[in-house]
């Protein structure tokens, strides 16, 4: 793991976060600086730097993890109204960590297209 990557450092508990769902393979804790009434950030505790870094064999991880940002939006009460999933990747996607992250949000209506 890169050592100063920061979702590293949460993902291994150097760096205490609220932990809003966990298990052996992801982990999903509360954006620091939230643009949503319910924004958090969903990430594989593999470091994987974006998309683009994806191996073959992450794929069923990339299932799991797509699979239970469902179950956490419930959980979150933010199905019904619906949410927004988005990965930043690189410059011109926003990506200001390079570990690979979901932004899970919602709680209000959002516009399209994103700026
Ligand atoms: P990106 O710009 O890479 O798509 O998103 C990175 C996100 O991580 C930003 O929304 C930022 O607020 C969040 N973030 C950066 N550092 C930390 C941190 O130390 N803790 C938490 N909880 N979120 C962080
Ligand atoms: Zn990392």
């Amino acid at each position: 793991m890169p050592q100063e990557c920061i979702f590293c450092k949460i993902a291994a508990k150097d760096v205490p976060v609220t932990v809003i769902y966990e298990d052996e393979h992801m982990m999903v804790f509360p954006d620091i600086n939230p643009v949503a009434p319910v924004h958090v950030l969903v990430i594989p505790k593999k470091h994987i730097a974006n998309l683009l870094e994806l191996a073959p064999e992450e794929v069923s991880l990339m299932g799991h993890i797509l699979s239970t940002i469902p179950k956490i939006a419930s959980q979150l009460g933010i199905a019904n109204d619906g949410f927004r999933a988005v990965v930043n990747t690189k410059e011109h996607g926003g990506q200001t960590v390079h570990h690979l992250h979901w932004h899970v949000m919602g709680g209000r209506f959002m516009t399209w297209p994103p700026g």
